[in-house]
Order: structure tokens, then C-alpha cells, then sequence
């Protein structure tokens, strides 16, 4: 997503060391006596200033509009590097980028108007002014590496396929299930405020894409401990999610009593409020009080009892998720055109 980021010096290099190649080639050519002096130095400025815009361009160019990913991914940027930063170290090179196109005619026009003798010392001024515009990039340019380094790894989500959250305890079995439901290996990327980093497993049901994202460290621990960034971090799921499936263990071999697991899931139904849950009591083939766990079930006709280690249940599981619409999240403004249209 963003390319590899130079230092202002590695810049400079390559821009004046470029400017001094085209500046040699010339050298070769028939070009009057007493305009060769200044012919040379305003190629050597001219093109120091088209390989380094070049460069800026190049970083510009391959960063996308931050306005035009989907919300998802603004908001993982958001989280992750800060889009406000980012917005502003992208404006500092498109400025860079301005200043060295006006050095650039500048200097061209400097040299025709001036006469050879002077034409080393205006090559000079103008490598020194280059030098400091790119110099006052260096902590954009900085950020962007840091940007960079901390987007790597992205979560790759497919946009067209209905999107299971999966969310409970640690413990409770939720990546047990997930290679259950999914199969092959999940894809393990990075998502902000989770050690193991964020899992999608993906599977194909009735020609439907499904997948499935666990989040360990996120949608495992009370919301109300968590700080507003890392809200954010669970808000920017609710752009993806068109169910949750929520897991308890009541066997509490996972360490947790199932009134805690439950104050989570009140927590998560308060956030989600707009999302289905599936719910699901875990490790059925462990020895369980019915009536224990039955005070903690609302909902009884979205409530499963599987084992997720045995494969228990997980045909019951994806009943209800052929059952499940993909939620539109289509921009109203985009409906519009297309009613105009019609
Ligand atoms: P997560 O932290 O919620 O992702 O939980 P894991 O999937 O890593 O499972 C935690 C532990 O519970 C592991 O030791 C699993 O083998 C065990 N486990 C998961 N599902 C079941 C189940 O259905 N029955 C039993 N007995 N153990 C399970």
C-alpha cells in the first residue's frame, strides 16, 4: 500500500547525481562556446528537479485516497497511523512536489537570462534551495516509513462475502471453531490492540462467500476497560460484521464464570445493536448443568449447544448462516444515482 520511502539524503543522491549524468552527456554536444556553460548547469538543475518530483510522485501516486478505501480500512488507518497524520505527511510531498516544479522553471529561466560565468554559482543557489525543500520533507517522509512499516501485513478482507464476527472469551473455543467452520488455516494479519493479531477463515456455502474473523485480544475482554482507540478498533468491525457468533463455554474450563461471559455478551449486543448474534454455549462434550446455563440463555431459538472440538453441532451452525443477509452498506448517495438513472 505504500511503497518504500527514501531519506532526504538518498533523494538528494540520486536526484544530483542523475543531474550531474545528464549534465555530462551534454557536454559531448556542439553547443556554442558561450552558451555551453549555462546549457550544462540548467540541465544539471532541471533534471536533479524532474528525477526527485519524479520520486514524490511515485509515493504519491502509489498511496491510495484515503476517502476512497472502503470504511474498513479508513478506520483500521485510523487506529493504526492516524489518517489525519497521514493526510498531512501526503500534503507535505504534494507541496515538495509544487515548490521543486517552480524551482525548476525558476532557474531554467534564471540561466537563459544570465551569462555562462555566473552559470555555476546560480547552479549552486539552486542545488542548495532543492536541498532545503527536500530537507523540510524529512519528517513526513519519516512518518510515511513508519506508516509504512505499520500497515504491513493488512487484514485482506473480501468485501462481497458475508462476514462472521466471531466474539466470547478467551478460551471459550473461538478458534477451535473457526477452523471448523472455515477449514484450511486462517490468514493471520495485523489488528490493532490484538497480540495474535487478527484471523479470517473463509469458506464457500451454497455458491456464497462466508468468512470468518476472530479478533483474540478484542472481542475477548469487557468493553468498558477499554480505552476510546481501542473501541475504535472494535467499531471498525462493525463495518464488516453481518453476524456475530457469540460463544460461551459453560463447562468454565476456559477460566471464566458464565456471569462474566455473559456481561461481555451484554456489552457486545449493546455495540453490535444492529447486528445479528448467533449464540453459541461450547464444549457440550464436556459435562454441563442445564440449569445453570439456562439463566443465561435469552434468546433460545438463536441458541446452539455444540463442541466445537468434535464437530458437534457445526451443521446446526451453518443452517443459520445460510439464514443470514449480507448487510448492505452501499453509500445512500450511490443508491440515488441509480434511482435517477431508472
Ligand atoms: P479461543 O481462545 O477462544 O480461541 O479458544 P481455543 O479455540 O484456542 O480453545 C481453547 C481450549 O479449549 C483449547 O485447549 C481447545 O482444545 C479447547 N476446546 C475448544 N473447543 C472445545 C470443545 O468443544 N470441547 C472441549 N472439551 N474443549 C474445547
Amino acid at each position: 500500500m505504500i511503497p518504500t520511502i527514501p531519506t532526504p539524503d538518498e533523494i538528494l543522491d540520486k536526484g544530483f547525481s542523475r543531474g550531474k549524468k545528464a549534465a555530462d552527456l551534454l557536454r559531448t554536444q556542439k553547443i556554442p562556446k558561450h552558451l555551453k556553460g549555462k546549457k550544462l548547469e540548467e540541465r544539471r538543475v532541471v533534471t536533479a528537479c524532474q528525477v526527485i518530483k519524479d520520486k514524490l510522485k511515485s509515493i504519491l501516486d502509489a498511496v491510495p485516497e484515503i476517502e476512497e478505501l472502503h470504511p474498513f480500512y479508513q478506520d483500521y488507518i485510523d487506529i493504526t497511523v492516524g489518517v489525519d497524520s497521514m493526510k498531512q505527511a501526503l500534503g507535505a510531498l504534494n507541496w515538495a512536489y509544487g515548490i521543486l516544479a517552480q524551482l525548476e522553471r525558476e532557474y531554467s529561466n534564471k540561466f537563459k537570462r544570465n551569462p555562462s560565468e555566473r552559470a555555476s554559482s546560480i547552479q549552486r543557489e539552486a542545488y542548495g534551495r532543492i536541498a532545503s525543500v527536500v530537507n523540510k520533507i524529512e519528517k513526513d517522509l519519516d512518518f510515511l516509513d513508519f506508516a509504512k512499516a505499520s500497515l504491513r501485513n493488512m487484514p485482506t478482507i473480501d468485501f462481497d462475502a458475508t462476514t462472521i464476527v466471531i466474539a466470547g472469551f478467551p478460551n471459550v473455543g473461538k478458534s477451535t471453531l473457526l477452523r471448523q467452520l472455515s477449514g484450511a488455516d486462517p490468514q493471520v494479519a495485523n489488528y490493532p490492540f490484538t497480540t495474535k493479531g487478527i484471523q479470517i477463515g473463509h469458506t464457500e456455502r451454497h455458491w456464497k462467500s462466508i468468512q470468518f474473523i476472530d479478533t483474540p485480544g478484542l472481542l475477548d475482554r469487557p468493553v468498558l476497560d477499554m480505552n476510546d482507540i481501542e473501541m475504535n478498533a472494535i467499531v471498525a468491525l462493525e463495518h464488516l460484521a453481518d453476524a456475530i457468533l457469540f460463544i460461551f463455554d459453560g463447562s468454565e474450563t476456559c477460566g471464566f464464570h458464565l456471569e462474566n461471559q455473559y456481561n461481555l455478551l451484554k456489552q457486545i449486543e449493546k455495540i453490535f445493536s444492529e447486528i445479528p448474534i448467533i449464540y453459541l454455549f461450547n464444549k457440550m462434550d464436556i459435562e454441563q448443568d442445564e440449569e445453570y446455563i439456562n439463566q443465561f440463555i435469552d434468546n433460545p431459538e438463536n441458541t446452539l449447544f455444540i463442541s466445537a472440538m468434535d464437530g458437534e453441532g457445526i451443521d446446526k451452525i451453518n443452517e443459520k448462516i445460510d439464514k443470514i443477509k449480507k448487510i448492505d452498506r452501499t453509500p445512500d448517495d450511490v443508491d440515488e444515482e441509480e434511482l435517477d438513472y431508472y
